[in-house]
């Protein structure tokens, strides 16, 4: 079970700490030895032995997730040293890092744009559209007396813009990609202000009644 892929983007070859066999951190354990090592600077997508593209096999992830879980989970160090035991907490606090961005279709764009050198935090929507968009989607959700209507539609154009997003990347459309980044945070934001909402509208029913 030890043998989950990890790529490397520094082909720099190092050794093992333990028995000093020439090691590429390709895996998570020594393939001589067996013994784990310590975290390399990897990108989330290189952790998973991923390409780093927008369109993953989401359940394939999770999958080699749920297996590096078992992999490296606290019982399977018990009776190691104290230096295995630090690198194995070490791999799964990374490997839970880089998780949590892969399945998160924004922050997996976001990676993604970071390593093409966008800095995400000083971009802004300037598309009219969407502005325009977001506008009424505040109207409507401050008149709104029930949520659902709105939610099925949010969740229709959240799953639209994925589409979406899933094609500006592959066109390699930075601009467009940005944009549609924007877009999908915006609208994962709108998701939890409807979800919100709803919960403020039961709240009123339960206190009226
Ligand atoms: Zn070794």
């Amino acid at each position: 079970m030890n043998q989950v892929v990890v790529a490397v983007e520094n082909l720099s070859l190092s050794s093992c700490w333990s028995c000093h066999t020439p090691f590429d951190g390709v895996h998570l354990f020594c393939p001589a030895c067996h013994i784990i090592q310590p975290t390399a600077k990897l990108s989330p997508f290189s952790r998973y032995g991923l390409i780093a593209t927008y369109d993953i096999d989401l359940k394939a992830l999770e999958k080699t997730y749920l297996k590096v879980q078992q992999i490296l989970h606290p019982d399977k160090f018990v009776s190691r040293t104290d230096r295995e035991k630090l690198y194995s907490s070490q791999q799964t606090m990374e490997m839970n890092m880089a998780y949590e961005i892969l399945k998160d279709d924004v922050k997996r764009a976001e990676a993604l744009l970071q390593e093409e050198g966008v800095n995400f935090e000083e971009k802004t929507i300037h598309d009219p559209h969407v502005l325009m968009m977001s506008m009424e989607d505040r109207e409507a959700l401050d008149e709104a007396t029930e949520t659902g209507p709105l939610e099925v539609d949010a969740k229709k154009r959240y799953k639209d813009t994925v589409v979406d997003l899933k094609k500006v990347f592959e066109e390699k459309d930075l601009e467009k990609t940005i944009q549609k980044t924007l877009e999908l945070k915006y609208l994962g934001k709108f998701l939890n202000d409807i979800k919100d909402k709803k919960r403020k509208l039961r709240e009123n029913v339960t206190a009226n009644s």
